[in-house]
């Protein structure tokens, strides 16, 4: 059986669209089940009608023309109940509908299943049987039920493909398609889409259509010439130490090589206007599907050579490849999974937007995009990226939403909002020179959190106080190997200067989860439960010492700095790390530096550091709450993982308990807390926790302006009571919409969300 549902899975995932892959499902578990009738039923989100997609054993004409309401039927019943129903005797059910279009009167048995992918129906599938007699089995029910839930994803996959181009279920032409997924930095995007990838990986080569198709041809024979010559030295290299069946191998991919075999089929699609690479990755998926479905194990095995091949063109193709990208003016930026070092890959001014398949809300990425105040959504899982490239997109990063090719209703909607959000912070630009005070007089510090150069500019013209974490990883992950001293202490110098005298805290060096250093990978099942933070420079010592040697250096003359230590799980690593920069300091003095000793703190993330607050503040002269993390380690959810992401919630009872409770305990033993977490940068929860008396409040310089702006409108004692209000709570939903409502009532709905108030209503979208 397992076989048989891995050649279906790997041919479903092969169709050209969602028709061929619905066609091949019900015809392979027809045969597979041995059943008379097999057939495939999707919810159409539009109509919120089941559609016949697909059937083998009704009668064909009856596809795309029949459809049952949402809760009609056997088929809304299995829907709406969501699980499958097994019946001997499916028209003597109450809940039976007879289409005479599908000549269904002539089949008795019936057992449908749940097609469900992340909670949503997609549909039902469904085997008949004439006989009454025949009841499926438990072993029959299970099969299809698996069936189901390996295919739920793929058709969820094939659904968003057409969806990309406009087109409906039924393939009629759609309008303003919206893909949900979750929100990374707030604001919206329009531009055109730009799709990155991993160089010399087929599979992740997008579709192009290009003009110059002679052009094309030649770039492809140039890399078919190249590669036929590696091929031939290779064969004369080896040619004294291999037998010659084994030299036959060479012949075999030459052959492939000929113009009539790989590379003529590869030249037919460039000439429909398909670019090199999106050709060559089209021909080579296709033989490798037609190989791996062979029974011979030796033709089997072939499809090896011709992935092998493939790759070899593709690589020269893109040595090759005489275009540098031109990035449009306004870019959005897409990628499986995007990584610091392509946000920097965008001339200055162009990036607009950012969409990543992988990764939530609270990756690093999208903080590094909060920074930089571009609009991003991220966890867009079902999304083919491969047909993004060149389309005109929205990114609204306030819903987590993208619309490719949206119409001029919606890009008019959208486009308001972008106006209004301008508005609203050059509003804010007058408050820069303001503190951050309460109408009652709390002074609360406002602080930002940095990564790059450009975050330090963009801090000063919003006002910050200082730099509450600068993440020293962000210039490590731009580098291809570590930085010396010297260059890490010219990246610290930029900082420390930029904003002496006030204090600028940053924090050794913090990989591991999903900051990965190209030069210095690790590799683990649970990289977040991992070798992370101080775990690794505790190990490495000596990248620890230079670090902190190129810190205490840059700080000469300025005195500004604080050191800061990331995942703090024990007391023994701040007194191992204690001792370390001790130690540094007094070499460093003893070299003649005029330095001062830094401030020391930690950061509070992980639960247990939660019940040892006093003990830590002890130990040190500051601590600071990494609430992205604290939240992730107390939900036992995943930052990076979208599947999750509905479940990482800030506002969380647990959450806001813990974070009561290490304001108190640092207070009660005399030591000033902050936090750096990206809840300091939400206005609802920065009010929430000035009212809990955290001393500064660090966030990305974006939020700086709208945070201040409603801590300065407000009292704290309303902060508080509101703090009273929402501790009685037990949801972290209605926690959240306490807290907005709350804003909202005092007048900063604006804060949260803009173009609700003064723009017209968003045209109604169609959902995937
Ligand atoms: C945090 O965990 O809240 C934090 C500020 O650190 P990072 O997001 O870099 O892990
Ligand atoms: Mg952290």
């Amino acid at each position: 059986m397992l076989n048989v549902l891995r050649n279906l899975v790997q041919d479903v995932n092969s169709a050209q669209d969602l028709k061929e892959a619905l066609e091949i499902i019900v015809s392979r578990v027809q045969s597979a089940m041995d059943t008379e009738v097999c057939s495939v039923y999707l919810l159409d989100p539009d109509s919120n009608r089941y559609i016949l997609m697909a059937t083998e054993g009704l009668y064909r004409e009856a596809v795309g023309k029949v459809s049952l309401g949402y809760s009609e039927g056997l088929i809304g019943l299995v829907g709406s109940r969501e699980e499958p129903i097994n019946l001997e005797d499916a028209p003597s059910h109450p809940r039976y509908r007879y289409f005479p279009e599908t000549g269904e009167e002539r089949f008795r048995s019936f057992l449908g299943v749940p097609i469900i992918h992340h909670r949503r129906v997609l549909g039902v599938l469904v085997v008949q049987e004439r006989e009454t007699a025949r009841c499926f089995d438990e072993g029959e029910e299970a099969f299809l039920v698996t069936v189901s839930a390996q295919l739920a994803g793929v058709i969820a996959h094939s659904e968003a493909t057409g969806a990309i181009s406009g087109l409906s279920l039924t393939g009629e032409q759609a309008k303003d398609v919206c893909f949900n997924g979750v929100a990374g930095a707030q604001g919206v995007a329009i531009g055109e889409g730009v799709v990155v990838y991993p160089a010399a990986d087929l599979d992740a080569v997008p579709e192009k259509q290009i003009e110059d198709i002679e052009q094309e041809l030649a770039l492809f024979g140039v890399a078919v010439t190249a590669v036929r010559e590696d091929i031939e030295r290779v064969a004369e290299r080896l040619a004294s130490q291999l037998r010659p069946e084994e030299q036959a191998l060479f012949e075999v991919y030459l052959r492939m090589l000929s113009d009539e075999a790989l590379p003529g089929e590869v030249v037919n699609r460039i000439r429909d206007g398909q670019w090199a690479q999106g050709a060559l990755k089209q021909v080579v998926q296709q033989y490798v599907r037609h190989f791996e479905m062979m029974d011979d194990l030796y033709l089997r095995e072939r499809a090896v050579d011709i992935r092998d091949l493939g790759r070899r063109l593709l690589s020269h193709l893109q040595e090759g490849d005489p275009q540098d990208r031109v990035y449009p003016e306004k870019t959005v930026l897409v990628s499986e999974e995007l990584t610091p070092a392509m946000l920097g890959e965008v001339p200055r001014g162009q990036l607009v937007g950012l969409v990543s398949v992988r990764g939530s809300g609270n990756s690093h990425v999208a903080i590094l995009a909060r920074a930089m105040g571009v609009p991003t959504v991220m966890g867009l899982v079902d999304i083919p990226v491969n047909q993004l490239d060149g389309r005109e997109m929205i990114v609204d990063g306030f819903e987590g939403q993208i619309y490719a090719s949206p119409s001029q209703e919606l890009r008019n909607f959208y486009q308001d909002i972008c106006d209004e959000e301008d508005e609203l912070v050059k509003g804010l630009e007058a408050l820069r020179d303001k503190p951050c005070e309460t109408t009652d007089g709390h002074r609360v510090s406002l602080l930002v959190n940095t990564g790059l150069m450009t975050d330090v500019v963009r801090s000063l013209s919003h006002g910050a106080e200082g730099i509450g974490l600068y993440r020293t990883e962000v210039p490590f992950m731009i580098k291809d190997r570590f930085p010396s001293e010297q260059e890490q202490r010219e990246y610290y110098r930029e900082q420390l200067e930029a904003f002496a005298p006030n204090p600028v805290t940053m924090r050794t060096l913090d990989i591991g989860g999903d900051k990965a250093l190209t030069y210095f990978p690790i590799q683990e099942e649970n990289p977040f439960l991992g070798w992370r933070g101080i775990r690794v420079t505790l190990d490495h010592p000596e990248i620890f010492l230079v670090q902190v040697r190129a810190m205490l250096k840059a700080s000469e003359g300025l005195n500004n700095l604080q050191i800061m230590l990331p995942m703090i799980s024990n007391i023994s690593e701040v007194e191992e790390s204690l001792h370390l920069i001790y130690r540094v300091y007094h070499e460093v003095r003893e070299e003649g530096y005029d330095i001062h000793m830094p401030k020391v703190g930690v950061m509070v993330e992980i639960p247990a550091a939660v019940y040892q607050v006093r003990e830590l503040a002890d130990r040190v002269d500051f601590l600071s709450v990494g609430s992205n993390d604290l939240t992730q380690y107390l939900l036992a959810v995943d930052r990076n993982n979208p599947r999750v992401a509905q479940l990482y919630h800030s506002y969380h009872p647990a959450v806001l308990q813990a974070l009561v409770r290490i304001a108190q305990d640092a207070h009660a033993v005399g030591k000033p807390v902050s936090i750096c977490g990206e809840l300091a940068g939400d206005p609802g929860g920065a009010v929430l926790l000035m009212a809990m008396g955290y001393d500064a409040l660090s966030m990305n310089a974006a939020s700086l302006p709208k945070v201040k702006s409603v801590l300065r409108s407000l009292s704290r004692e309303w902060a508080m009571q509101l703090l009273e209000d929402v501790l009685l709570l037990d949801s972290p939903h209605v926690i959240k919409s306490c807290v907005d409502l709350s804003l909202r009532s005092a007048g900063f709905g604006r804060y949260l969300r803009p173009g609700k108030s003064s723009v017209t209503a968003r045209p109604e979208p169609s959902h995937v």
